[in-house]
């Protein structure tokens, strides 16, 4: 919560003054129900009733609510933007992930634990050496990248070692050792590249497993369904990786078990082999053709269908984490850019670097486009997608939500007397934009100690249920 005495004078003065009115219980109650956003959309209207063959009536307007306004969420994914959308998303996400992986819920059914389950890390290839964490052989940080034999100077002159032991929040993490020899083109193609990549990556899968099972393909898409959800993450580098949880099934919409022999090791074997198979060549400006692919660190743990390296519950989890990461983390913002925009920004050399590669490239035929991308280092793909029967859709869990507070909504009209409308009675809501976020900082600052305690004890409630994972770490 935000101290009161770490606030300007003159929002002290709204904070007392929006507590001392009459409406403020109303006031807060919207704020709740708005689930505590950072900078909700005012409406302004009227709910009006036409009963069939009865007169017009208008059972709801903003007019009797405080500020005449109504307050509903923004929903802006970005913790930045709006830290109790971004969490409400992240939770969403977590429920979509989750049923998709346990079972019981949304629709799906608990069987689908006995179903091959495996939770992937694709990476990026290196595109030259960067500074980096390590762990030594008892778990202690080592050094950054000691010479190996002799020290020797790269072409630019520069030391190719470095013997620092990096803290986490060391601003050279992530940037080359040497940004001359570092290869800024591929870097950039991967990131535009990178969701072709993984469609290639899902068509050479089911080729894998086909072979495993000793069909065609054609006879193993009438006997399996290969069903996925994978999340976009950047890492410290600016390039791209994804973590995916990878699931058979039977073609259908039962979520039905495949009748092939193939179990969740088959499944594991057959996600290394294709990602490490994948290619993508890519015409440059030069005239030279960049191949692209995964890097040689792909991760395979085992969820369900077998012995399990992981839980539904942690690998649900620990993908949904990434799921309100962006580009963001690099302090690019969500907005298109120009070259000429960025010394403004601050941003490191490394990330400058990248963006002005990317508007380059973007001359060039195969990465037409990409400068509408630069802001995201080239990524142009969804940060969170799945296939059509992962499991539910965020669209309906929204709706579940929307639908249980209609609900709540009805029950207190009832134990306040007002009567419901019956079926034959229309009913017309009219409404205008009034406006984005609080009146005054004083409202916004209310909010933000109200969402902050709300958030606090729904944290709590889902680490009730799941404590956190580690294992691995792909943060270079
Ligand atoms: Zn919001
Ligand atoms: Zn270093
Ligand atoms: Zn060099």
């Amino acid at each position: 919560m935000t101290p009161v005495a770490s606030l300007a004078p003159a929002t002290v003065a709204e904070v007392v003054d929006r507590a001392a009115r009459p409406d403020f219980d109303r006031w807060a109650g919207q704020v709740a129900g708005c689930g505590h956003c950072a900078r909700p959309v005012r409406l302004r209207g009227r709910v009006i009733e036409h009963p069939d063959g009865g007169p017009r009536r208008v059972t709801y307007s903003t007019d009797a609510e405080p500020d005449r306004v109504l307050l509903i969420r923004c929903g802006n994914r970005r913790a930045s933007v709006c830290p109790s959308c971004s969490f409400e998303y992240a939770g969403d996400m977590w429920q979509l992930l989750y049923a998709g992986a346990a079972g019981g819920r949304k629709g799906v059914p608990e069987s689908i634990r006995s179903h091959p389950l495996v939770f992937a890390t694709l990476t990026a290839p290196g595109f030259g050496a960067v500074h980096t964490t390590r762990l030594d052989r008892v778990g202690g940080s080592a050094r950054c990248r000691p010479p190996r034999g002799a020290p020797r100077l790269c072409q630019h002159g520069r030391p190719t070692w470095c013997t620092s032991v990096h803290g986490e929040g060391d601003p050279r993490l992530g940037e080359p050792i040497c940004a001359d020899c570092y290869d800024y083109p591929a870097h950039v193609a991967f990131n535009w590249h990178a969701p072709e990549l993984w469609r290639r990556f899902t068509i050479t899968l089911r080729r894998e497993l086909a072979r495993t099972a000793g069909l065609t393909a054609t006879e193993f898409t009438h006997a399996c369904r290969v069903s996925f959800v994978k999340v976009a993450e950047f890492q410290r580098r600016g390039v791209v990786h994804f973590h995916a949880l990878v699931r058979l099934d039977a073609p259908g919409d039962e979520f039905a078990p495949t009748v092939l022999p193939l179990d969740v090791h088959d499944l594991a074997d057959a996600v290394k082999r294709a990602a490490e198979h994948v290619r993508l060549t890519t015409d440059m400006p030069d005239g030279s053709g960049v191949v692209l692919r995964f890097g040689q660190q792909i991760d395979t743990q085992t969820i369900n269908g077998g012995p399990a390296e992981l839980t539904a519950e942690h690998a649900a989890r620990y993908i949904a984490k990434y799921a309100t990461k962006s580009a963001e983390d690099f302090g690019v913002g969500d907005r298109r850019l120009t070259p000429a925009a960025l010394p403004a920004l601050g941003l490191s050399a490394h990330v400058q670097r990248l963006i002005n590669t990317g508007w380059v490239l973007g001359g060039c035929a195969s990465f037409e486009g990409v400068r509408r991308w630069v802001h995201m280092l080239g990524f142009r793909g969804h940060f969170a997608s799945k296939s059509r029967r992962y499991s539910t859709t965020l669209g309906a869990i929204r709706g579940e939500r929307r639908a249980y507070r209609q609900q709540q909504a009805a029950e207190l009209a009832r134990e306040l007397g007002a009567d419901e409308p019956d079926d034959s009675t229309l009913v017309v809501g009219n409404w205008t934009f009034a406006g984005l976020g609080y009146l005054t900082s004083g409202d916004a600052a209310l909010a933000a100690s109200a969402a902050a305690r709300a958030r606090e004890q729904r944290q709590a409630a889902r680490d009730a249920t799941c404590q956190p994972h580690q294992r691995g770490s792909f943060t270079q």
